[in-house]
């Protein structure tokens, strides 16, 4: 069902716990676009302990927007290096400098918004595990509610022996960061932020929203489906 015909510039946006980075790893195999993620791409930079990992250390651990002006270069870089043509960005843009700089430089298709609800974001966070070894994720809440019209189904994903990861045998733990406090904190910094950006970019190009409401396979396959006609 993949569509390779002409590779899309997308860009994901979404609350926590939405599941835009396991969207956007389908969807760069699905749409063979390149998932960029600035979040991975600032650790990455953390890791090498280079300039832009020394400067923007202290705002990824309190948990702050690290200067538009790092961020934006950053990006800029990494779209003149990679070899695709289409590429889905994730986490980027959070600010609307931001948006307009990435405007600037590249034409979008279209931005694709993820909607979900607050409850059932924090249940879904709280119910969080990873692998502390490889960080692959895993989840024990078992979702099944109807909420506004939206039919949620999104049961546990747990590892078959207890607690142990499936692929490397890691132990399967909780986030430090993942408690009630800091999830509603988060969502209310996203909410912030969202309402300047789904404006600008409504005016600016197009955008197609998506409930996250089932497993990663059906929530992937709702979005390319809306995608479709801007290929
Ligand atoms: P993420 O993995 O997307 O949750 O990002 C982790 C952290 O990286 C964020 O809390 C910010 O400190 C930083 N970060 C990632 N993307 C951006 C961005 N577009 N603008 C500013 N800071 C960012």
């Amino acid at each position: 069902m993949g569509l390779q015909v002409i590779p899309l510039k997308l860009a994901i946006f979404g609350p926590p716990g939405s599941g835009k980075g396991t969207y956007s790893s389908r969807l760069e195999r699905e749409l063979n676009v390149e998932h960029i993620s600035t979040g991975k791409l600032l650790r990455e930079s953390i890791e090498r302990k280079d300039e832009t990992g020394k400067r923007v250390k202290g705002y990824l651990e309190s948990g702050e927007l690290v200067p538009d002006s790092i961020v934006n270069n950053m990006v800029k870089r990494k779209l003149k290096e990679i070899d695709m043509d289409g590429f889905i960005l994730d986490g980027y843009p959070r600010t609307v400098d931001q948006a307009e700089f990435l405007l600037d430089l590249v034409d979008l298709d279209a931005v694709v918004f993820l909607k979900i609800h607050e409850e059932i974001i924090v249940k879904k966070l709280l119910g969080r595990r990873v692998c502390e070894k490889c960080g692959k994720n895993y989840n024990i809440s078992d979702i099944h509610k109807e909420k506004d019209g939206v039919g949620y189904e999104l049961p546990p994903l747990t590892p078959d022996k207890d607690m142990e990861c499936d692929s490397c045998g890691g132990d399967v733990i909780e986030r430090h960061d993942d408690t009630e406090r800091t999830i509603r904190k988060r969502i209310q910094d996203y909410n912030e932020r969202k309402k300047p950006l789904k404006d600008f970019f409504d005016n600016r190009t197009e955008t197609v929203e998506v409930w996250s409401d089932s497993i990663p396979s059906v929530v992937t396959e709702k979005i390319v489906e809306k995608l479709r006609k801007f290929h």
